[in-house]
């Protein structure tokens, strides 16, 4: 579950938070003190179960993979009934079958009881998710909240309400059903909802964050000493000041990015789940080698041998999975495209710095990211604190949302009038095509949608005509349509020919005019933009809300011959990488592939890969077409491209055999062919290239 998350600060703190969770059942310094012990296990690792909540929230709430999670906790849970119902039977647990016990045993307290953890999990995930499908963010936050202090006052602070009669008797029918109320109902969706906001990215510097860990510690440190010392704990999970460690506590963590390679997750799940195991099989041990006193008396030797012994088991259970496990494709089986994470960040960064105060960088995520991947970029973006997007039509938005992509989602293309709830549902910007379009879409909506008015400069695309004030100023006061920005778009920005940069510079004369216009008679156009790629760059000057980046925010020019005025050292994102199948060698003279278009010159050394135009490499990139990079020499393809296949001239690259990786996009062994280059070859333009590197073609971020 773990594998191929960026985020080596939350992988690694599993762990930690599992040993933790072994620490709570085993009070490691109980031989030697009781303040210490309750410190040690009732506050500093109450942050545990917590950790692993929100990190649920971070990774898989509102997400696609929410339903492969909850599948996953589901096989775990009833693997780990089984595995402890011996224990239970031989310990007396299941003596009583009421229907009440039962419940309690499987919805909240699990059916042994230390691994309450994974049906809260389950109904948290559940709660959670159908929550925020149903209420939206803030409601869900409210809800969340509420629950918790419904929560704490059955946990830390149990002593405040337990003299009143009609609390105490609400509570103790809910304690009838449930036990505690540190579970999937009142415990864990706040810490969810927080890990699911966090997505966001955290908004403070990394010293604020450090600086409220350690304060919101040491006040939690107090809250629960004091809450001890008046003996109002029935329990001892939850406090006031949880939540706020919680958030800086994982808001530090991830910070800390980059791959870990070992299954951190799975191994912490693990330990979790076999940790009791454990302490029946060190008990065992202890008497049988009459170690008794250092390995169960003693409290800090008895842990030690807990964490041991279960992290010994979890390995070993891992390394069997890995042997058994199914198979899966490995995405660098064939053909694969490689996304730089920190070339795209940095991208975003240079142009939001490129761009004027108070003008904002808006990510255009059309087409799958511009063959990049959208969702995976716009999650990236959201952490790394962007929070606008351009979509070119309605599935597009949906995708994001649903993948938990927060801000501003504007549809920059037309979306039919009755997919308004679909609008209003996932809280996507719709891009007004012209005035009657805003008119129909008040008609058809029975509640507000928000839009951006496009206007036509002089494009002669999407918009109403610039001149027609009266039309455009009546889309800011339609009754089901809320329009929060204007915008427009520029024909020739990426040309700097005098008669280019003249019409360029008189679309923006029409649109500032526009905006004027309106503000004279009163209206409000909120938000303006007009510049993509090229207008950012080349008319840097033009102050506007938002700047459209699509093709700049790959590091790539959409013609290695525009003109740009500037070009903030933004760097390409994206290289397509292949195998070599095979390698054949042929004399002078022999035709090959279809048509045998192409013939041999010489003798000569020609490698089949298994690549074509059905994955987005052209086929009229051709005849002496577009080079590959193999061994760091450029080589030559040769004859027609295929569906799935093409010829590389590898004679003059040294040695060369099948599995061998070829590069036909990016760098390779200090050479390169720049997405640019391939684009010219192919007779079109980067964005056209990237936008159909096909969905055949697996993506590795790096
Ligand atoms: C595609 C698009 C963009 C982004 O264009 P780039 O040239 O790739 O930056 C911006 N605005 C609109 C309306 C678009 O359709």
């Amino acid at each position: 579950m773990s594998r191929g998350r960026n985020y080596k600060g939350i992988e690694i703190f599993r762990v930690a938070a599992a040993f933790l969770v072994v620490a709570i059942h085993t009070s490691p310094l109980a031989s030697y003190s009781s303040t210490a012990d309750f410190i040690f296990t009732r506050v500093i690792a109450r942050v545990a179960v917590p950790f692993f909540f929100m990190a649920t929230g971070f990774f898989v709430l509102g997400g696609e993979s929410a339903r492969k999670s909850l599948k996953k906790l589901l096989c775990i849970y009833a693997a780990s009934a089984a595995l402890y119902l011996p224990v239970n039977v031989y310990a007396g647990h299941l003596q009583s079958w009421g229907l009440l016990d039962l419940i309690q045993q499987i919805f909240f307290e699990g059916t042994f009881y230390h691994l309450w953890y994974l049906p809260a999990a389950i109904l948290g995930l559940l709660l959670t998710g159908s929550l925020l499908r149903r209420l939206g963010e803030r409601r869900t936050a409210a809800a969340a909240i509420a629950l918790y202090a419904l929560g704490l006052l059955g946990d830390s602070y149990w002593g405040l309400i337990e003299g009143v009669p009609v609390l105490n008797g609400a509570y103790n029918a809910v304690f009838a059903l449930m036990g505690y109320t540190r579970n999937g109902l009142f415990f864990a969706p706040v810490f969810m909802w927080l890990g699911y906001r966090l997505r966001g990215g955290g908004r403070c510097a990394a010293g604020y964050e450090a600086a409220g860990l350690a304060a919101g510690f040491a006040l939690m440190l107090a809250e629960a000493l004091f809450a001890r010392s008046q003996g109002w704990q029935r329990h001892d999970s939850m406090y006031v000041l949880l939540p706020f460690v919680m958030y800086f506590l994982f808001a530090l963590l991830m910070r800390a990015r980059g791959r870990v390679s070992l299954p951190l997750g799975d191994f912490s799940l693990l330990v979790y789940i076999l940790h009791p195991a454990a302490i029946i099989a060190v008990r065992g041990a202890a008497r049988v080698l009459g170690l008794w006193g250092a390995l169960v008396e003693n409290s800090l030797g008895h842990y030690a041998a807990v964490c041991l012994a279960s992290s010994v088991a979890s390995a070993a259970l891992l390394w069997l999975w890995e042997r058994i496990r199914p198979r899966r494709v490995s995405p660098t089986a064939r053909a694969w495209l490689e996304i730089d994470t920190a070339a795209l960040l940095d991208n975003a960064r240079r142009l939001q710095g490129f761009m004027p105060d108070g003008s904002r960088m808006m990510a255009v995520l059309k087409c799958d990211a511009y063959g990049h991947g959208a969702v995976r970029s716009a999650l990236e973006l959201n952490s790394a604190g962007f929070d606008a997007f351009a979509v070119a039509c309605l599935a597009e938005g949906v995708e994001l949302r649903r993948a938990g992509v927060k801000g501003l989602i504007l549809i920059l293309g037309y979306t039919p009038v009755d997919q308004w709830r679909v609008l209003r549902r996932y809280s996507l910007t719709q891009c007004a095509v012209d005035a009657a379009y805003a008119r129909a879409l008040s008609v058809a909506a029975k509640a507000a949608v928000d839009v951006h008015v496009k206007v036509d400069t002089g494009m002669h695309r999407l918009g109403e005509d610039w001149r027609h004030t009266e039309e455009i100023a009546a889309c800011f006061s339609l009754p089901h349509v809320r329009a929060t920005g204007m915008f427009t778009h520029l024909a020739v920005s990426d040309s700097m020919d005098a008669k280019d940069v003249d019409f360029s510079r008189e679309q923006l004369r029409r649109f500032f005019a526009l905006a004027e216009e309106l503000r004279a008679r009163g209206v409000e156009p909120g938000a303006l933009h007009a510049q993509a790629s090229y207008g950012i760059l080349n008319y840097p000057d033009a102050r506007f809300a938002y700047g459209r980046a699509g093709v700049a925010l790959y590091g790539v020019k959409s013609d290695s011959a525009d003109a740009v005025s500037a070009w903030p050292e933004l760097r390409p994102v994206l290289s397509l990488r292949v195998r070599i199948g095979l390698v054949r060698e042929l004399p002078a003279g022999e035709g090959l592939g279809y048509g045998l278009e192409f013939t041999t010159s010489r003798e000569s050394r020609i490698a089949v890969l298994p690549i074509g135009y059905g994955d987005g490499v052209f086929r009229c990139a051709m005849p002496g077409g577009a080079w590959a990079i193999v061994n760091g020499r450029r080589c030559p393809i040769v004859g027609r491209i295929c569906m799935d296949q093409l010829f590389l001239d590898v004679t003059d690259a040294g040695e060369v055999k099948p599995g061998d990786v070829a590069t036909l996009i990016g760098r390779g062994g200090g050479e390169t062919v720049s997405c640019e280059e391939f684009a010219a070859r192919c007779g079109t333009i980067t964005n056209e290239v990237l936008s159909r590197l096909g969905k055949r073609l697996p993506r590795l971020w790096m």
